[in-house]
C-alpha cells in the first residue's frame, strides 16, 4: 500500500452531465478533479463566472476532496479562455481542497480560497529540452505540489520527467510526473508506488481527459496501483502497440489471485535499443523500476534477442523470443508461443506424426507454430499472399510455400488434415468480415485452428462449424502461452482459469 491517491478527472459540457459523472466518480476516487474548462461557455455568466448557487451545487455534490481546474487550451484545456474569464473564474473564490494553477496565475492573490495549490505545466508537443529547468521554475513559485505532464512519443521520452520524482523527494516537494500517451502509460500506473502525490484516472473508457489515461477501474482493480510499492516486481509487455494487448489483464489477474507483489504494465516501445539500454540493462539503465520480466510481441520478438544474456534452445531454434525473465541482473529469453500453440492441438490430436498441416500466414506466429508442428512430426505447407516474401521462412524450415487460394477455389485444402490461420484475417475491426476459407472449401480438413482470439468466434470458426469441422480458437493458445510465461516467472502453475476469466471479461468490454 502506498500513500498516493487516485484522482478521477471529470469533464462535461453541462452542469447536469457533470453532476452525473461526479456521482459515478464518487464511488471510487480519492480525489475528484473537476475540469471547469470543459463546461460550455453558456454555463457561465459573465464569462468565467459560474452563478454562486451552481458552483455550490457542484462542489457540494461529493464528500471526496475536490481538485479544481480551469485550464487554458495551450495547457490542455478544451477551449481558449480569455484572461478576463480566468480572472473571473478564479476570483469567484470557493472553498475546495486542491486547485490546479498554471504558472502564469499561480501567484495571483485569490488562490488561497481554493485550497492547496498544484502548480502545473503541460507540454502536448513532446518533452521540453530541459525538464529540470521547468521543474526549477515551478519549484520557485513556492507551491508544494508540482505537476509536470509531457507527451511521450516513445517509452524512453518519459525518463526525464520520471527522474524528477527523486529530485522532488530530496527537496521535500510533492510531485506528479506524467508522460502522456500510450508509451507513457507506465508512469500513470507506477507513479504513486514511487512517491507521486497522485495519479489521474478516467471515469471510464471514452472519458479520458488526457492521452494515455487509464480508467479508474483498471488502475484500481487490474493494476492495483495503490497496493504497489518500490519493491513490487514489475513485468510488462514490450510491443510496438500495447493499446489492444490482453496481456496486462491476463497476467495482473494471475498475480492478484496469487496475492503476489507483482504488476504487469504496458510498455509501448518504438526504439528497442533505447529501451533496453536506458531502462532495462542493469549496467546502462537510467532509472530503477525493478523489472523482473517481459512478454515480447510484434515487432520486437527477433530484435530483442541481441540484448539478452541467454536464450533457451526452443527460442533459439524458432529465432524469436516472446518471454524474458530477469534474475540477478541477467536477461533470459524463452518462446512460449510454440508450446502455447501445440498443447491445445495435442489435446485433440495426441499423435501429430504424419499429419498434414496447412499454415496460412508466414509471420512471427506462423514461425513458432511451424516449429512446434515439425517438432511433433507433422508435415507443414505454407499458404501465403506473397510466396517470394515467405521463401526465407519456407527454406529455413524446409517446407513448401503456396499461394493462398482464391474465394472460388473448390477444395484447396483437400490434401490436408489441419488448417491453421496465422494471418490477421478475421480480427475485430476492418478484417473481421474476412476469412482464409469458407465452409465449402474445407473438404478434407479435420480441424480448423484460428489463432485470432478477438473476436472469439471469427468468420473462419463460424464457417468451420457450418461445415461440421471441429475448431480451436485463438484464446486457448493465448492462455496456454501466458500460463507458460507465468510458470517461467513464478515457478508456479495453475493460473489458467483465472487468466481465461480475465481475458473473457476484457474481450466483453471491447
Ligand atoms: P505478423 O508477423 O504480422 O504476420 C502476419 C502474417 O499474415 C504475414 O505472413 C502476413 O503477410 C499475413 N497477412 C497479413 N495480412 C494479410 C491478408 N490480408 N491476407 C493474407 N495474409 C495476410 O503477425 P503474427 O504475429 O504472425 O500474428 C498473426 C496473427 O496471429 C495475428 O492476428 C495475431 O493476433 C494472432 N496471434 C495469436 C496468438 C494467440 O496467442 N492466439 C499469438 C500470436 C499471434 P505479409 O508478410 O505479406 O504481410
Amino acid at each position: 500500500m502506498n500513500n498516493g491517491k487516485i484522482c478521477i478527472s471529470v469533464c462535461a459540457s453541462t452542469v447536469e452531465e457533470l453532476l452525473a459523472k461526479m456521482a459515478v466518480a464518487d464511488e471510487t476516487a480519492d480525489v475528484i478533479e473537476i475540469r471547469f474548462d470543459c463546461l460550455s461557455p453558456a454555463e457561465f455568466d459573465p464569462p468565467g463566472e459560474l452563478p454562486h448557487e451552481v458552483l455550490e451545487k457542484i462542489l457540494s455534490a461529493t464528500r471526496k476532496p475536490i481538485l479544481t481546474t480551469f485550464r487554458t487550451k495551450d495547457q490542455g484545456g478544451t477551449r481558449d479562455l480569455a484572461a478576463e474569464e480566468r480572472i473571473n473564474f478564479w476570483s469567484t473564490g470557493y472553498e475546495t481542497d486542491l486547485c490546479d494553477l498554471e504558472e502564469d496565475v499561480v501567484e495571483d492573490s485569490w488562490y488561497w480560497i481554493w485550497g492547496e495549490r498544484i502548480c502545473s505545466f503541460h507540454d502536448f508537443s513532446g518533452v521540453p529540452d530541459d525538464v529540470d529547468a521547468v521543474y526549477d521554475r515551478l519549484s520557485k513559485t513556492g507551491v508544494g505540489i508540482l505537476k509536470i505532464a509531457v507527451r511521450a512519443d516513445d517509452i524512453t521520452d518519459a525518463i526525464p520527467v520520471w527522474k524528477l520524482l527523486d529530485k522532488a523527494e530530496k527537496e521535500g516537494k510533492r510531485m506528479i510526473p506524467i508522460a502522456m500517451g500510450e508509451p507513457g502509460k507506465w508512469t500513470r500506473i507506477l507513479g504513486i508506488a514511487h512517491g507521486a502525490y497522485l495519479t489521474y484516472a478516467s471515469l471510464d473508457s471514452g472519458n479520458e481527459t488526457a492521452p494515455g489515461q487509464v480508467t479508474a477501474d483498471d488502475l484500481i482493480n487490474v493494476y492495483r496501483a495503490k497496493e504497489l510499492d518500490k519493491n513490487t516486481e514489475v513485468y510488462g509487455i514490450i510491443a510496438g502497440n500495447t493499446s489492444y494487448s490482453m496481456s496486462p489483464y491476463i497476467h495482473n489477474a494471475a498475480f492478484k489471485a496469487a496475492g503476489m507483489n507483482r504488476v504487469f504494465v504496458p510498455m509501448q516501445v518504438a526504439d528497442i535499443d533505447a529501451f533496453m539500454r536506458r531502462m532495462v540493462k542493469p549496467e546502462t539503465r537510467e532509472i530503477e523500476l525493478n523489472f523482473h520480466g517481459f512478454a515480447v510481441t510484434n515487432p520486437h520478438k527477433q530484435a530483442v534477442i541481441e540484448y539478452l544474456d541467454e536464450i533457451d534452445a526452443t527460442a533459439q531454434k524458432i529465432g524469436a523470443v516472446n518471454t524474458i525473465k530477469i534474475a540477478d541482473g541477467r536477461l533470459y529469453g524463452y518462446n512460449t508461443d510454440a508450446a502455447g500453440f501445440i498443447e491445445p492441438l495435442k489435446q485433440r490430436f495426441p499423435d501429430l506424426k504424419g499429419i498434414k498441416a496447412a499454415m496460412c500466414g508466414a509471420g512471427g506466429a506462423a514461425r513458432a507454430c511451424i516449429y512446434a508442428l515439425k517438432q511433433n512430426g507433422a508435415d507443414v505447407t505454407l499458404f501465403v499472399r506473397d510466396t517470394a516474401k515467405a521463401a526465407g521462412l519456407a527454406n529455413e524450415f524446409g517446407i513448401e510455400a503456396r499461394d493462398l487460394p482464391s474465394k472460388d477455389a473448390g477444395s484447396p485444402f483437400a490434401d490436408f488434415d489441419i488448417l491453421v490461420n496465422a494471418t490477421p484475417l478475421g480480427t475485430k475491426g476492418e478484417d473481421e468480415s474476412k476469412t482464409i476459407a469458407f465452409a465449402e472449401q474445407l473438404g478434407g480438413i479435420k480441424l480448423v485452428y484460428d489463432l485470432i482470439y478477438n473476436p472469439t468466434e471469427t468468420l473462419l470458426i463460424r464457417e468451420a462449424r457450418k461445415a461440421g469441422v471441429p475448431v480451436i480458437g485463438g484464446l486457448e493458445m493465448l492462455i496456454e502461452q501466458a500460463e507458460q510465461q507465468y510458470r517461467i516467472w513464478t515457478g508456479n502453475s495453475g493460473a489458467g482459469s483465472v487468466m481465461k476469466a480475465a481475458a473473457l471479461k476484457r474481450l466483453q468490454q471491447q
